[in-house]
């Protein structure tokens, strides 16, 4: 009996992570800080999808459209793409029906003018008023310690096949640089290079330090220790969702 009552209790807060609107979530931290994964994590629990600014720049790149050629360069150097450059990539995204609960934005913004732009997206209503950009974006940053992240960053090895992603210092391959599932030799990504890295860590520095007292001011933003393993910090950023009401456009 017990058991059975425990079961509905699951599949209630099952059904409740999955059918309510938590509206856009941003996750701020330097490169390395772990945005990717726990975003990963929050897509799965949530049933909202994870919005990647790299990811769909890299895919522009893959893809040789016009943005991709204009912004492969500037992104090999570990510099940021200019932000009129990425307003229309994310506002397309943002449209499309999948975000209507919320999403997670992972590497966006990451300038202060990045963030007004999406308040201003969001308020303005973008699209069907009465359906979508209902709320203002609740924001988690994701606090590391630089020589941790250097760590991180020159230690991340990818799968070119199956995008698994290592870590020759904290989770390496059974074997020296080959993927453990398909054996096929790891990369690393042109902007984990050393110098490359140190110019990102800097870039985060000078543009995104005042992301995150933008949202500060705004009371929108809490912070969460990423110096832990991924699972606390799942744990804590689990809890700070949960504990989060979303701001509605308008009322704050
Ligand atoms: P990421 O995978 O998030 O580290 O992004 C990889 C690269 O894409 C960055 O180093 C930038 O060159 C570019 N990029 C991604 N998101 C943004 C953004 N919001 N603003 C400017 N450049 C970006």
């Amino acid at each position: 009996m017990r058991e059975s009552e425990d079961q509905v209790a699951v599949t209630a807060d099952r059904f409740m992570e999955t059918s309510q609107s938590i509206g856009p979530i941003v996750l701020l931290g330097p490169p390395g800080a772990g945005k990717g994964t726990q975003a990963k994590r929050i897509t799965e629990r949530y049933a909202i999808p994870q919005i990647s600014t790299g990811d769909l720049l890299r895919e522009n790149v893959r893809n040789g459209t016009a943005l991709g050629l204009k912004a492969k360069d500037i992104m090999a150097r570990g510099e940021l793409v200019p932000d009129e450059l990425l307003y229309d990539m994310v506002a397309e995204r943002l449209r499309r029906p999948d975000c209507e609960r919320g999403c997670i934005l992972d590497g966006f913004p990451r300038t202060a003018a990045q963030a007004a732009w999406l308040d201003a997206f969001l308020e303005g209503g973008h699209s069907d008023k009465s359906k979508r950009g209902k709320w203002l974006p609740f924001v988690i940053s994701m606090d590391v310690d630089y020589n941790l992240l250097l760590l991180r960053l020159t230690g991340r090895r990818t799968c070119p096949t199956c995008e698994r992603i290592y870590n020759v210092h904290f989770q390496p391959p059974r074997v020296d640089e080959v993927c453990d599932l398909d054996g096929i030799k790891l990369v690393t990504r042109n902007d984990d290079r050393e110098e490359v890295i140190r110019e990102r860590l800097q870039a985060y520095e000078r543009q995104t330090r005042p992301v995150a007292e933008y949202y500060q001011q705004k009371g929108r933003l809490v912070s969460v220790d990423g110096m832990g393993s991924a699972d606390q910090v799942t744990e804590h950023v689990f809890r700070e969702i949960a504990n989060h009401s979303p701001a509605k456009v308008g009322g704050c």
